[in-house]
């Protein structure tokens, strides 16, 4: 599999040969692909959700968008999530906001968070795609006694933001899902939504289309060059110039063309299986619904719902590298996970598995910020930017417009640069390990 640490460019259609759910059942609106022009004001690199609302929101405003990828529309994580439109990153609460920039600016975070899934939603409804988008409960399970305080600790600070939070004692959580092996009460944080991730990058295709965005797939940029007030992007078929660039990569950016960006993200592989559907008795036995988004406190979390069709989508840390991503031992790791958390679904294995890269941020905070005179970006979600991702790419090309946004952390600085970035890798061997022993 394509690594981002270890390629110093990305290859064309990386995405060839990962065997998604959503790749099997989920087509695209058909559309032309544009040739590369030789220049355009705004070329956009990377089309997932970020890239996707960036390029929609700039031609909505009249400006000329090129839309690049290195693969097909969507060839990242955006195709192959799983669909939890989170109100918040995977890796920071509102108390840790609150410890770094107080009261004020926690709450107003939290709007924000609340404000990526208004977004997505406005985009759905504005569009013909369908995408499942459901209304659902978002489940945090206590894996232990400590973290469910810390859960019952949180629980009253939601009351300042957008988000309601009750707490599930263990009698409720017995009651409601009873096939959890293990059981120490949870938060349901409301509202939430899950989605058909890749039918989302159809609907978001379909607008990106209808605004008049040109949009060329299967065009690897590998090089960068300032040129004057201006830029060229250099793919194998050809080049492109541009007033400004926008770099929407997230976990994918390779070495080449930015490497002092590359230095600043971490690629994480996320890993996803889905099961052949449960019948209506298993999924009762279990209490699983498809209106219920569930994720456990532990530091590698696990992540799992049920989808329309009756399968259960269940995903958790991946491979370390991409070389090693494919090997057996890492689909039958988080087998090993489905029955460790619903025992009674013995035997119960995978129909499909795959993994994408995720951009993990020092600090774990996303950022959008322009790095370079002309260039700008957005990346760090840190595994949680199906909402994020798509409100971050509005933000970004209101940057680019010269629109003032929202005074908040994720839009005031640039991403912190990993102090030793050769030795992320070890970093991450290192902390898995520490994790399980
Ligand atoms: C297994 C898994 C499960 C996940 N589940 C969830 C979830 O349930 N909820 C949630 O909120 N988040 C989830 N995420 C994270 C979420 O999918 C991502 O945060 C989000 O999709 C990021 O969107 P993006 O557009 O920024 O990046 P991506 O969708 O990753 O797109 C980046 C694009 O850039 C292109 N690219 C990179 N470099 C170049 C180049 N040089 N030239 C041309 N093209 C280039 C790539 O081909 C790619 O298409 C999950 C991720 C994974 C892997």
């Amino acid at each position: 599999m394509y690594d981002p640490l270890t390629h110093n460019q990305i290859p064309r259609d990386h995405e060839r040969g990962v065997q998604s759910y959503w790749a099997s059942n989920t087509e695209l609106p058909a559309f032309d692909a544009s040739p590369l022009p030789g220049s355009a004001d705004v070329v956009v690199i990377g089309a997932g959700y970020t890239g996707l609302n960036a390029a929609i929101e700039l031609a909505q405003r009249g400006r000329e968008v090129v839309l690049i990828d290195a693969g097909g529309i969507g060839a990242g994580c955006s195709s192959r999530n799983a669909g939890f439109l989170l109100p918040g990153t995977g890796r920071l609460s509102f108390s840790d906001y609150q410890k770094s920039f107080g009261f004020d600016t926690a709450c107003a975070v939290q709007q924000e968070f609340a404000t990526s899934i208004t977004h997505v939603e406005a985009m759905v409804d504005a569009s013909d795609v369908s995408c499942d988008l459901l209304h659902t409960r978002y489940l945090r399970l206590a894996h232990s006694a400590k973290m469910a305080a810390q859960l019952q600790r949180q629980q009253s600070l939601y009351a300042h933001t957008a988000l309601t939070a009750h707490w599930l004692s263990p009698d409720d959580i017995a009651q409601q899902v009873p096939g959890l092996s293990w059981n120490h009460g949870g938060l349901e944080v409301t509202p939430a939504r899950a989605v058909n991730p890749r039918a989302l990058v159809g609907v978001y295709l379909q607008h990106a289309l209808n605004a008049g965005v040109r949009c060329v797939p299967h065009h690897p940029v590998v090089a960068w060059q300032k040129q004057g007030s201006g830029h060229q992007l250099t793919t194998p078929s050809g080049t492109i110039r541009a007033n400004h660039v926008l770099l929407c990569s997230n976990g994918y950016l390779a070495k080449s063309p930015f490497p002092q960006l590359s230095a600043r993200q971490m690629p994480v592989l996320s890993s996803i299986l889905v099961t052949r559907p449960l019948t209506q008795h298993e999924q009762n036995a279990q209490g699983l619904r498809i209106n219920d988004m569930m994720m456990d406190t532990r530091t590698l979390k696990y992540y799992y719902r049920l989808l329309p069709d009756g399968r259960l989508l269940f995903g958790g840390r991946g491979a370390v590298t991409g070389a090693s991503e494919s090997h057996p031992r890492h689909r039958a790791r988080l087998e090993a996970a489905v029955q460790a958390t619903f025992p009674s679904l013995q035997g119960l294995t995978s129909d499909f598995y795959w993994s994408g890269w995720i951009s993990v941020a020092l600090d774990s905070m996303p950022r959008v910020y322009s790095p370079e005179a002309g260039v700008y970006t957005s990346m760090g979600y840190c595994g949680a930017g199906v909402a994020f991702a798509s409100l971050a790419g509005k933000r970004l090309a209101q940057l680019v417009a010269g629109d003032s946004l929202p005074e908040l952390p994720f839009y005031q600085s640039a991403l912190p640069r990993f102090p030793l970035p050769q030795l992320r890798r070890l970093a991450l061997r290192t902390f898995y390990a520490l994790q399980r022993g």
